[in-house]
């Protein structure tokens, strides 16, 4: 059985959030006693450098909350993020981290040392090559953002670690895992290996900001924030994620993470085994809560692996000539080698038959100028 508390949370307060979160650690039996002189990492997402009011990176008030909530026990706090290709602490400041991390004397890990976890029980990814900073401390407490994402249809606690990979190595993975069932495996396998392969085992904790999240076309600026009023504390990834996305009404069948992640049994095995306490699920429930338009039903459109059947019916990432300012960090991100420079066009230029689909330019867009249109014979495939 896993305990998930929900938490009603309106407004990014620090006092509230805090006793909200100290609430939901009591509730699902987690002794802050046991942190005392630990090694503490916090992982929040960190996803690129943009300012808060976007809701594409967990929240200040939450990361300080946690943080001083986790600074009453140890002095030995160390933050480990690592954004899809910006520089780390450029990224924190915008995010509105830094004065945080200052105060609080938060170490800032060096996330381009890697190490690799291997976790021979792994469905495939047996051994992975993460941040070392890992390797050394006694506890994470991860702190994703509920967000949908254009790939994975949602972004939650299994997702918000992948970001133990550094950079670019991120954006690779789609080539060796392009179906969003082979990604969601291979998410499955890191959380099995952060879970059980370390030498020295750690204890993940999870504390979602759920108080604005991310509708529509996220994870990054192209989403839109929404209000949903919560902040979810688990110590079980999937069961979590459960929590979140039936809170939020989003199709639980098309998040694999959660579906496989069952299969798996690293932790609940389904939602029987799930336990909310705090709120109720059906009172906080949002009914307006938009999808991402890129995904369809989960596994169904990705046999479809020829380019020209792909182009046929899978969505599309297109730049806007009105927003685009030639940045070219789509280019730099892109997986395939699909996006070459603009060479005299307003915007950069995409070869649809490379393209994977994988949405990272999407998504790393900092002008949220990249479009998602539908292939022409979308309407014949089941949402
Ligand atoms: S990332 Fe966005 S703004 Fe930058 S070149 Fe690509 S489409 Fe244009
Ligand atoms: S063009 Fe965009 S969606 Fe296509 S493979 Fe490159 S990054 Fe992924």
């Amino acid at each position: 059985m896993a305990i998930v508390s929900l938490q009603k949370c309106g407004q990014y307060d620090n006092k509230i959030i805090k006793e909200k979160i100290l609430t939901g650690l009591e509730q699902i039996g987690f002794s802050l006693a046991e942190l005392k002189n630990k090694r503490v990492c916090l992982k929040p997402n960190l996803l690129m450098p943009v300012n808060p009011e976007r809701a594409v990176t967990t929240h200040p008030e939450v990361f300080r909350a946690v943080a001083q909530i986790v600074r009453d026990y140890t002095d030995n706090i160390v933050l480990i993020e690592s954004p899809n290709f910006f520089p780390l602490k450029p990224t924190i400041k915008k995010a509105g981290l830094a004065g945080i991390v200052d105060d609080l004397k938060i170490e800032v890990a060096d996330i381009k040392v890697t190490e690799t976890l291997k976790f021979p029980a792994a469905n495939r990814y047996k051994s992975i090559e993460i941040s070392q900073a890992f390797f050394d401390v006694d506890y994470i407490i991860n702190m994703p953002k509920l967000k949908t994402h254009g790939f994975t249809y949602y972004t939650g606690a299994v997702k918000n670690l992948f970001g133990t990979m550094p950079g670019l190595s991120k954006s690779r993975m789609h080539m060796t895992a392009p179906s969003p069932m082979e990604f969601s495996e291979f998410l499955l396998d890191l959380y099995g290996g952060l879970l059980n392969g370390f030498e020295k085992p750690k204890k993940l904790i999870h504390v979602m900001d759920a108080v604005v999240g991310l509708e529509g076309d996220g994870p990054g600026p192209t989403g839109k924030p929404k209000k949903i009023g919560a902040i979810i504390v688990g110590d079980d990834a999937v069961a979590l994620d459960y929590v979140a996305v039936n809170l939020v009404g989003l199709n639980v069948k098309k998040v694999l993470t959660i579906t496989q992640g069952f299969k798996r049994g690293y932790g609940v095995k389904s939602p029987d085994e799930i336990k909310v306490i705090g709120e109720s699920l059906e009172d906080m429930r949002i009914n307006d809560f938009v999808p991402p338009k890129s995904v369809l039903s989960g596994g169904i459109i990705w046999p479809l692996t020829s380019p020209t059947v792909k182009n046929l019916f899978v969505p599309k990432p297109v730049p806007r000539a009105d927003s685009c300012t030639l940045c070219y960090n789509c280019m730099k991100i892109c997986p395939a080698g699909a996006i070459t420079e603009a060479d005299g066009d307003k915007v950069p230029r995409y070869n649809y038959r490379k393209c994977i689909r994988c949405y990272c330019c999407l998504e790393t867009c900092p002008e949220a100028a990249i479009d998602l249109k539908k292939g022409p014979l979308r309407w014949l495939m089941p949402t």
